[in-house]
């Protein structure tokens, strides 16, 4: 198969799957990607990325609702049926610890999404959103 503009350019970045979950740099791997808790920073402090050009919104979020949603209903299924705790308890268990989830991945899942995002160029222009003018 031969190689386009693409193939190439991923190898020269980071893994996005690595970078995104670390909350680094998509170009280099090292400078941070948030400046609070999912405040994107305007810049890399490493190699100058322009960071507040990411487009990736709100988009890790469906990503969550249907994973962690559909963990903590097997989970409470399990629960119910299978091991007949009361619904209260059920409950008790099952949506704190799905919340407690939510938050410990959402800037995990946002900036693997922006991260995929610089990688593959992903935009309204077929462009690197991070680079346009
Ligand atoms: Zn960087």
């Amino acid at each position: 198969m031969p190689d386009t503009d693409n193939d190439t350019d991923r190898e020269i970045y980071p893994s996005p799957w690595r970078t995104g979950w670390k909350g680094r740099c998509p170009r280099c791997g090292q400078g941070r990607l948030y400046r609070s808790f999912l405040k994107v920073a305007d810049r890399c402090a490493v190699c100058d990325l322009e960071l507040g050009r990411e487009d990736a919104g709100d988009g890790a979020v469906p990503f969550l609702i249907l994973l962690i949603g559909g963990l903590g209903v097997g989970v409470a299924m399990i629960l119910l049926f299978g091991l007949e705790w009361p619904v209260w308890g059920v409950f008790a268990l099952t949506l704190p610890l799905m919340a407690l989830l939510t938050v410990i991945a959402i800037p995990k899942a946002k900036g693997v999404l922006i991260a995929l995002q610089f990688v593959t160029r992903a935009g309204d222009t077929g462009r690197n959103s991070f680079e346009e003018e």
